[in-house]
C-alpha cells in the first residue's frame, strides 16, 4: 500500500527530493516463534490484538540513538484528525505511525508508548495504512517545497481555519453556466474580495462551527481599527502600536480625557460626539464593536462577533475603554470576552480581545 504512495504524485516528488523522510517498519520482522507471530486472542472479546512486547520490538527499531519519536496511534477511538493536529506534529523532529488491525492494540502499549490517537472520522476502517498515508500526506503539505506555489497551501481550507472559496476554470462558459464575471475581469483587488467574500459564504453556511477556530484578520477587506478611550494618559501607546502592527490594524485611536473633564462634560455627553468623530474618520458603512470584558446586558459572545463581523460589508471599528462606563449609551454592536473579574492592564485586556477576535489559528 505505501509503495505506490510513497513513489507517485506529490508524495512521491517529495520523498525522491529529499523533502520528507519516510520509512517503513514491517511489524512481520519482529513478530515471534515459529509463525512471527504478532497478535493474540483478546481476552473477553475473543478478537485479535497486536501484543505488546512485539510492537515495543519494533519502537526500539527505529530509536538506535535511544531517543523516541512522538508516537501517533491511528484509532477510531482518537482524537478528530484536523489541520491543527497536522501542524503540531509537523513541528516534531520524528513522528512513528502505528497502524493497527483487527481489534488493534493491547492497551497496555498504547498507554506507555502512544502519545496520540487520532480518528480519520467517526466510521471504522480494516488498518491504520489509509489513516496514515493522510497524516503523511497532509504533514508534508506543510514542508516547503512540497507543493508547488508556497502560496497554495494558506489558501486552501483549514489553513485560516475557514474552507477555500470555489474554483473556475477555462472554458468561462458552459452548459450555459458563466463563471462570475468578476474572475474575468482583472482587477485583482475585486477578485481578492470575492475570494474572500465567497471563502466565508461558504464557510458560514456549510461549516459554521470553523468559525470559533478561524483567523478572520485576512477576511476583513475593509480593515480593522482600533479606538481606546483612556483617562490622561495611562495608555502604554508603544504596545498598542506593537499589538496593532501584530494583527495588521490600521493606526489606533486614542482618545485620553483627564477625569475632570470627564465629570465637567459628562452631561453633554462628550463619548457620542467622541464616536461620531470616530465613525467620520473610518467612514461611511463602518461597524463599530464596543469590547467588554464580561457579558452586559444586550451585548453578544465574541464567537458571535466574529460572524458578524465577517458578515460585514465594510471597515470594523474595535472600541475599548478604561472606565468600561464610557461605552454605555453608544450604538453599535457590543461584544464580551470572558475576562471578567481580572484586574489586568487595558493594554493586556486589549490583547486578549484582538487574539479572541483576529488572532491566528
Ligand atoms: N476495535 C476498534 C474499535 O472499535 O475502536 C476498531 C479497530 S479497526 C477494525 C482496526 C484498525 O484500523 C485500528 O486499530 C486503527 O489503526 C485503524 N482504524 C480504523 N478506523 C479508523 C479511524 N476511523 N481512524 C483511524 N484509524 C482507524
Amino acid at each position: 500500500m505505501f509503495d505506490c504512495f510513497l513513489s507517485t504524485s506529490i508524495s512521491g516528488r517529495a520523498v525522491k527530493g529529499g523533502l520528507i523522510g519516510v520509512k517503513l517498519v514491517n511489524l512481520r520482522n519482529f513478530g515471534r516463534g515459529n509463525y512471527r507471530q504478532l497478535d493474540d486472542y483478546a481476552f473477553g472479546s475473543g478478537g485479535m490484538v497486536f501484543a505488546a512486547p512485539q510492537l515495543k520490538d519494533a519502537l526500539a527499531s527505529i530509536m538506535p540513538d535511544g531517543v523516541k519519536p512522538f508516537v501517533v496511534y491511528p484509532s477510531p477511538q482518537g482524537v478528530r484528525l484536523t489541520q491543527e493536529v497536522i501542524e503540531s506534529l509537523a513541528l516534531q523532529d520524528r513522528v512513528a505511525i502505528i497502524c493497527g488491525h483487527y481489534e488493534g492494540l493491547d492497551e497496555r502499549f498504547t498507554e506507555k508508548y502512544v502519545d496520540l490517537e487520532v480518528s480519520a472520522g467517526d466510521f471504522v476502517l480494516t488498518g491504520g495504512e489509509l489513516p496514515a498515508m493522510m497524516i503523511i500526506d497532509a504533514m508534508s503539505r506543510l514542508v516547503p517545497g512540497v507543493v508547488g506555489k508556497g502560496r497554495a497551501v494558506i489558501e486552501d481550507s483549514f489553513y485560516r481555519g475557514l474552507l477555500d472559496n470555489p474554483n473556475y476554470t477555462r472554458p468561462s462558459e458552459w452548459e450555459g453556466e458563466r463563471v462570475p464575471e468578476v474572475l474575468l475581469s482583472g482587477n485583482a483587488g475585486e477578485v481578492t474580495r470575492w475570494r474572500r467574500k465567497s471563502a466565508i459564504a461558504r464557510t458560514l453556511t456549510r461549516r459554521p462551527d470553523l468559525i470559533s477556530r478561524a483567523s478572520i484578520r485576512e477576511y476583513l477587506t475593509e480593515g480593522v481599527n482600533l479606538a481606546v478611550i483612556v483617562e490622561d494618559d495611562s495608555v502604554n501607546l508603544s504596545g498598542l502600536l506593537e499589538l496593532c502592527r501584530a494583527y495588521d490594524l490600521g493606526r489606533p485611536y486614542v482618545i485620553a480625557h483627564s477625569h475632570e473633564l470627564r465629570e465637567s462634560l459628562k452631561k453633554s455627553c462628550p463619548e457620542a460626539k467622541i464616536l461620531a468623530g470616530l465613525r467620520d474618520l473610518c467612514g461611511a458603512g463602518v461597524l463599530t464593536v464596543k469590547v467588554y470584558a464580561g457579558a452586559v446586558k444586550n451585548s453578544v459572545h465574541s464567537l458571535e462577533v466574529k460572524r458578524r463581523c465577517l458578515t460585514h460589508e465594510g471597515k470594523i471599528l474595535l472600541l475599548f475603554s478604561q472606565n468600561v462606563a464610557d461605552l454605555e449609551g453608544l450604538d453599535g454592536l457590543s461584544g464580551y470576552l470572558y475576562a471578567e473579574g481580572i484586574d489586568l492592564p487595558l493594554n493586556v485586556k486589549i490583547g486578549i480581545a484582538l487574539d479572541k477576535f483576529l488572532g491566528k489559528r
